[in-house]
């Protein structure tokens, strides 16, 4: 394995390590792109089989393959998905980037800046502001999942998802429900139009209403929207919650198909379908739960990566890592984003971190041994 001797940062790509994440944090393509732009690039041998990416097709971009140790012991910025990938190996020389779920898990962030790792999230990029969109992770992750999520449901119902006119005579099309409009949502719906079900959908930010119907589906009315901030629905109050569960719980027993993606930045995920409307879904209707995942989900009961049959016969599917299951689109797209982020942090030839930049700021959680994203510091101190 040898590496370019002036290599302007050196880019280590690591092997995800949870069972069920087949994505890689970086592709041959992309790879061939960072050479080209002065970088090293290194990748653990295997990192992207899951996904259908080999060793020689790394190599052949112009990076070298090697093993774990030798990425951890040559690289600068190591590239991940989970911070589970690289948690153990760490020291101040490194850089982590990925999706680190920082204001889920502030306490790892505490960790890294004791390690002095400086930690860059994808999770709190500011995505409004246009220079950042291209590094926007979150997005491109959410739209392959929103993709999959109603793959899956079309896959577990036990109907057509299209109006099917035969010999035999015509089949209704399937009624689905996506509760949660933003970017997963809306790849939900337009992924199940296309599949010729009729969509209805639903999402607090009264905003999210038009793209709904310019998806071509239509908005489920529950009498209860929130003005969106900085883009994001807000965090109900107990009693607001409440209500909304209890009103798209009398409307989920309508629908053939229930389609979950609803998140509240750096908050679990709100409870929509609680146990009682499964129980007013008919036998062999279907619910997908794709905010299912370590901090819980919007269906009661539903556990990622588990599917149910409740006693009425309702299919829960908690799916987990859905944009994992496409892994050659997501890494793609994830790829493309982490080249993007390259290039913005090495602009002056070099790697600098500047706080002072918007964009920056809201990536760097830790630098220097110490937790520097205010959001996440004001956990840690319990002043949030
Ligand atoms: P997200 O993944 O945090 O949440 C998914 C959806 O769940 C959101 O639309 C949210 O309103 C909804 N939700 C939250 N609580 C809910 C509840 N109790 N009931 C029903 N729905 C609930 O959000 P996201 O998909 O990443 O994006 C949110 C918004 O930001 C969207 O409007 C999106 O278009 C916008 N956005 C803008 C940019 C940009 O300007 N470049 C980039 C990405 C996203």
């Amino acid at each position: 394995m040898t590496l370019p001797p002036h290599a302007t940062l050196t880019i280590g790509v690591l092997r995800e390590q949870a069972a069920d994440e087949q994505r890689v944090g970086l592709t041959p393509d992309s790879a061939a792109r960072l050479v080209a732009a002065g970088h090293a690039v290194v990748v653990e041998s295997g990192a992207g089989a899951r996904a259908w990416f080999r060793d020689d097709e790394y190599e052949s971009a112009g990076a070298a393959v090697g093993p774990r140790a030798t990425v951890l012991d040559a690289g600068d910025l190591v590239v991940c998905l989970h911070p589970s990938a690289v948690l153990h190996a760490l020291s101040p020389r490194h850089i982590v980037l990925g999706l680190l779920q920082p204001l889920l898990d502030p306490q790892l962030m505490a960790r890294m800046a004791e390690a002095g790792v400086t930690a860059l999230s994808f999770d709190t990029l500011p995505r409004t502001v246009s220079r950042a969109q291209s590094m926007d992770a979150l997005t491109s992750q959410a739209s392959v999942a929103g993709y999959k999520a109603a793959l899956v449901a079309a896959d577990a119902y036990g109907g057509f998802f299209p109006m099917l006119t035969t010999a035999a005579g015509t089949t209704k099309p399937a009624t689905v429900l996506v509760l949660g409009a933003g970017v997963a949502g809306l790849q939900a719906i337009a992924t199940a139009r296309r599949l010729g079900a009729v969509v209805t959908a639903f999402d607090v930010r009264d905003s999210a209403q038009s793209d709904i119907r310019s998806l071509g589906a239509q908005v489920l009315d529950v009498g209860v929207t929130v003005q969106s901030e900085g883009g994001y629905a807000r965090q109900l109050t107990a009693e607001e919650q409440a209500e909304l569960t209890d009103r798209v719980a009398d409307s989920v027993g309508r629908f053939d198909v229930v389609i979950t993606t609803a998140q509240v930045p750096g908050r679990p995920p709100p409870l929509l379908v609680p146990e009682r409307a499964l129980q007013l879904m008919h036998p062999g209707s279907v619910v997908v739960d794709g905010a299912a995942g370590d901090f819980g989900g919007n269906v009661e009961g539903s556990k990622a990566g588990h599917t149910v049959v409740t006693p009425s016969g309702v299919t829960v599917i908690g799916a987990g890592a859905l944009a994992s299951q496409v892994p050659r689109a997501a890494s793609t797209a994830y790829a493309r984003n982490v080249a993007a982020l390259v290039a913005y942090f090495t602009r002056s030839g070099s790697f600098a971190v500047d706080l002072d930049d918007e964009v920056q700021a809201g990536l760097v959680i830790t630098h220097g041994g110490r937790v520097v994203h205010p959001a996440v510091r004001a956990l840690l101190e319990g002043t949030s």
